[in-house]
């Protein structure tokens, strides 16, 4: 007599191998970024493409096909009912999308990458243009590879943000700039708070600074650890070992802080995944949205409230003098400046989803061929002049700002920012409901309760729910934008009033 174990075990130890692929894809992929000299490029593009490549082969093996199939005859009792949907749908979409065109699409991000760089350090543009109107076809074939899809896009946003689509997410970010563009005009037009003093602080003592904070929140250095990149992220390369990335500002605080933070956000999910779905596809988080929100949940929700500078304050005074004339308000109004500006990436949270909603736009503008790549520079200024009041002076703080769209497809990489940001407000505000004075705890450096609501709520799940599922058991109801228009009422009206 076979048991449901003895059924099991063949799948996961497929699975096994196709996540020690991805372990090491992402640990070369980390190396890439933090440590490797710059001859080892060249070679570092063929070994993650090789490691790419025989990963998807794994998934399209027959073995796989058979070993899943059987446990979806012999264990029909639910045991394995969230293993075997994931598993199901990814294979179906590594199935769809063709050897060769992974290979060709990897190769043309490779290309469109380097010519991304040459165009921001150089100015010209033509060879950009070029590659990313090559990038435009390659989304739409590879949106050709799902024509059940109402809108190209789904295809790519589902990679990302399983089960949203143009039409789900449309009304909801034309709702959140009809609402942001008024708070955006009320709450910049105030004149702004001094900013914290401007150091200069030894890079050390930053890091030490911020990696203290990241601790007293819960990320565990046992299994963690963190280095200096130009952009920073976090990665994992199993349940023990979830790196983070951060970059100094010698002259600003906040830089450091808050991408110290908000990394370590992602990273906290990642270790408090169940150990259980270690080895799984079950192992990773909901989604691009859904990881994001525990993200700016820490970053925003958390590291820019007035309570938690009550407790952060005075330990970063210790470290750094230069704080000894800035109370605990000063530096929450400091930290919470609304300005109209032109970077995504230092966006405060008021305009932050002005930026993310412009973006999805144009790709989807893009995507069905009402805006040409040539066009492109064009109808970005014209949307930051209507929605967020400012005007780019160039390429580089205009359309060649972000690496997404030169990183391989145009579609599905900016809807989770702001799924996030609404997703983070949600979060929080059920958290507080159910652990009770979550301020007070977070004055007193109390992080565990609100971190074990996430634990219990989000984290351990993995991607074991479906995000509305998640959602709606963690919060109560379906994703809403409300709590998170609340919040920021409650935040940036309550600082309007008071300068
Ligand atoms: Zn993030």
């Amino acid at each position: 007599m076979t048991s449901d174990s003895d059924v099991v075990a063949p799948l996961r130890s497929r699975l096994q191998e196709i996540e020690d692929l991805g372990g090491a894809i992402s640990l070369l992929t980390w190396d890439q970024s933090v440590t490797m000299p710059p001859g080892g490029a060249e070679a570092r593009g063929r070994q993650l493409a090789t490691l790419g490549r025989l990963r998807h082969e794994r998934w399209l093996d027959p073995e796989l096909e058979r070993d899943l199939a059987a446990v979806e005859r012999d264990v029909p009792d639910g045991a394995t009912a969230d293993l075997v949907r994931v598993v199901r749908h990814d294979l179906e979409r590594a199935s769809r999308v063709p050897n060769d065109y992974v290979a060709r699409s990897a190769a043309h991000a490779a290309a469109s990458y380097d010519a991304w760089l040459d165009a921001r350090r150089t100015g010209a543009v033509e060879r950009v243009v070029g590659m990313l109107e090559r990038t435009l076809d390659l989304s739409l074939e590879y949106a050709g590879f799902f024509p059940e899809v109402a809108h190209p896009a789904d295809a790519l946003i589902d990679d990302a943000d399983e089960g949203a689509t143009v039409a789900s997410l449309r009304p909801l970010f034309g709702r959140l700039r009809d609402e942001l563009v008024p708070r955006v005009a009320a709450w910049s037009g105030a004149p702004p708070p001094p900013p914290l003093p401007a150091g200069p602080f030894a890079v050390d003592e930053q890091l030490a600074a911020a990696l203290e904070l990241a601790q007293a929140f819960g990320y565990d250095l046992g299994r963690g650890r963190q280095d200096l990149t130009a952009h920073p992220f976090a990665i994992r390369f199993a349940h023990g070992d979830v790196r983070i990335t951060t970059r100094v500002k010698p002259d600003d605080l906040t830089e450091v802080l808050f991408s110290t933070l908000h990394e370590a956000g992602h990273a906290m999910y990642e270790q408090g995944v169940d150990p259980g779905l270690e080895g799984t596809p079950l192992a990773e988080g909901a989604s691009a949205g859904v990881h994001e929100s525990q993200a700016r949940l820490w970053e925003n929700q958390v590291a820019r409230s007035r309570a938690f500078w009550h407790f952060a304050l005075p330990r970063l005074q210790r470290r750094f003098p230069a704080l000894a004339g800035v109370d605990a308000d000063g530096a929450f109004r400091a930290v919470n400046r609304v300005r109209r500006s032109l970077i995504r990436t230092d966006a405060d949270e008021v305009t932050y989803n002005l930026h993310v909603i412009v973006r999805f736009d144009l790709e989807i503008e893009l995507l069905e061929g009402r805006l040409a790549v040539r066009d492109l520079a064009d109808a970005w200024a014209e949307r930051y002049a209507a929605d967020l009041g400012v005007t780019p002076t160039g390429a580089v703080d205009g359309w060649l700002q972000d690496v997404h769209w030169f990183a391989g497809t145009i579609g599905g990489s900016f809807q989770g920012y702001t799924l996030g940001n609404v997703l983070s407000a949600q979060f929080f505000a059920a958290a507080a409901r159910e652990v009770g004075d979550v301020e007070a705890h977070m004055a007193a450096g109390d992080f565990a309760p609100l971190r074990a609501w996430l634990t219990e709520n989000v984290y351990r799940h993995g991607r074991s729910k479906p995000v509305d599922r998640l959602v709606h058991d963690a919060t109560g109801g379906p994703l809403d934008v409300e709590p998170y228009l609340a919040y920021l009422d409650r935040k940036f009206g309550g600082l309007a009033g008071v300068r």
